[in-house]
């Protein structure tokens, strides 16, 4: 091999907090703590202060590769140790503090952590978990313990040179079966992920963007937007536990924000209060919707009314972004429909995860063909296994992830995602669609939540059930009649029920697991048939 004469500098997240705080040291950080208390600090301050605490990490015996876990909202010191932790060697650890204290204590226990980082909210979960976690060495609350903390010792001059395969990151997937199960990132894996975050076919984030995190920093990392924030010198506005529809209107016309990415239901419960109390969101021009599918009347109320571009992607936490929201040039041209219809997708091949769909026996289905299987992943920042233990079937024998949903892709790279695999509603031996029943569902007048259970059924083995939350009194006939007009007929849910509310898990995606079991004893109005 004739060796390319480039200097041998390694991929670290340190130089992302380093660039920010050498170029953009008073691009604006602002943030509001769980005291309600908003902090404005700047990207001089977070890089100032990481060194600071990395250095109090140190004196407190954290060595490279010990797991330093994070139980906290989206707030200006929850920054400070993403870069602190990881800038010395050591790994983030972000813990959901929406799962089950058994959950949060199995995660808390398998990762080994020494030291928990704990918002002043989840101070008694603290409390009841640190009997349960005997590894923890110091849990410190991100307040006045933090402060006193963070001024207990010397900052670090200069970052640790690190291998760029060192881990850095490590994220419990939410699995609604069995164990969660940790992905754990390298230094290299997320320089590019980041990488491929600022692109303008990833997230486009460039300095120019006043970005409101409303992705939790404990879910996949924030979708990399606080490392990407960095790597760009974009202003960022943290906001704390609050993600109200009031407060997110609040943030985005006090701090001019530009650019935002969150689950669907945070985009849905916005648009319904700004439309019950008729307020504008003139500076937002984009948000990313990904996490769970977003209905295309969401996108259509925000772009038609509200001039907001939605770029909806899917990924995971094995991999974070997965696709890309933006039109080629040659969509981008035709009419505006057809650019609807490829907007409803979850995205496009993104370069950096390779995608292909299989069918049952692992043969590959030809792109462009409307058969779905299993979508499979790879790439130089998707995860190649799980922390700690053996999963067989979490890849392929020939290496690509297998990530449970069920997709097509078409001819340019596009993905429809059908269904999670245990999702998707096995009828007579065909597939229906949970995720196309509740979109079209969602566009319903009246109907402001909706999820699709597969119950079983004696003559088709499974069949729909359409639960729904309504704003107003809705005929369960409207609602069939507008299915109607966008699926097969053989899709129509056996049964409508309106419920008060759809429960959602810890990251927003709607709990198929306890609707099922909460309408296990369900009888179908046509059961007679
Ligand atoms: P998580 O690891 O918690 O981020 O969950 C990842 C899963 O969320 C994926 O495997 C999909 O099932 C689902 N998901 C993410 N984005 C989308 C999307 N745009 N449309 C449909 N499902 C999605």
């Amino acid at each position: 091999m004739l060796r390319g004469l480039n200097m041998d500098r390694q991929l670290m997240i340190s130089s992302l907090i380093d660039y920010a705080g050498r170029n953009h040291r008073s691009t604006e950080v602002v943030a509001r703590t769980s005291d309600g208390v908003v902090t404005r600090s700047t990207w001089g301050d977070v890089s100032d202060r990481a060194r600071r605490l990395a250095g109090a990490l140190a004196a407190a015996d954290i060595e490279q590769g010990d797991r330093v876990a994070t139980i906290a909202w989206n707030d200006h010191r929850h920054l400070e140790a993403y870069y602190a932790i990881t800038g010395l060697g050591a790994v983030l650890h972000t813990v959901n503090p929406r799962l089950h204290d058994e959950q949060i204590a199995y995660i808390l226990n398998h990762a080994q952590d020494v030291i928990v980082f704990v918002d002043p909210d989840f101070l008694g979960l603290a409390e009841r978990l640190a009997p349960l976690c005997p590894k923890v060495r110091r849990w410190i609350t991100l307040g006045p313990d933090y402060e006193a903390f963070l001024a207990s010792a010397d900052p670090v001059d200069e970052w640790p040179l690190l291998d760029e395969w060192a881990a850095a990151t490590l994220c419990y997937t939410s699995g609604t079966t069995g164990h969660p199960k940790g992905v754990l990132q390298s230094h290299r894996a997320i320089v590019l992920q980041t990488w491929a975050t600022c692109t303008a076919d990833g997230h486009n984030v460039n300095s120019g963007e006043s970005i409101l995190l409303s992705v939790p920093m404990f879910h996949v990392n924030g979708w990399a937007i606080p490392f990407a924030a960095a790597m760009s010198g974009a202003k960022l506005v943290l906001p704390g536990s609050d993600l109200s529809p009031e407060a997110i209107v609040e943030w985005i016309n006090a701090e001019h924000v530009t650019l935002s990415a969150g689950v669907p239901t945070i985009w849905l419960s916005m648009v319904q209060h700004l439309q019950r109390t008729n307020q504008d969101i003139p500076t937002l021009r984009r948000i990313a919707v990904g996490g769970s599918a977003a209905p295309r009347s969401l996108m259509d109320t925000l772009e038609d009314d509200y001039g907001v571009f939605v770029a909806h992607v899917w990924g995971m936490t094995e991999m974070t972004q997965g696709s890309s929201g933006r039109f080629t040039n040659r969509v981008e041209s035709l009419p505006r429909e057809e650019q609807r219809r490829r907007q409803a997708m979850a995205g496009r091949e993104v370069f950096g995860v390779e995608l292909r769909v299989v069918d049952g026996e692992g043969n590959d289905i030809a792109r462009g063909t409307k058969t779905p299987g299993e979508l499979l992943a790879r790439g130089p920042w998707v995860a190649g296994g799980y922390f700690g233990i053996e999963t067989p079937d979490s890849h392929t024998a020939d290496g690509w992830l297998r990530t449970g949903d069920v997709a097509t892709l078409d001819d340019e790279g596009y993905i429809t995602i059908v269904d999670r695999a245990k999702d998707v509603i096995k009828s007579g031996g065909e597939w229906i669609s949970s995720i196309d029943l509740e979109n079209a569902a969602v566009g319903c007048p009246g109907v402001t939540q909706a999820a699709v259970i597969g119950l079983p059924h004696d003559r088709w083995g499974e069949r729909p059930l359409l639960l729904c939350v309504v704003d107003r009194p809705v005929e369960h006939s409207a609602i069939l009649r507008q299915l109607a007009a966008v699926v097969p007929k053989w899709w129509l849910p056996n049964d409508v029920a309106f419920v008060e509310e759809v429960p959602l898990t810890g990251t927003g995606k709607i709990d198929k697991k306890l609707l099922r079991e909460r309408f296990a004893g369900h009888v179908w109005s046509d059961a007679a048939n």
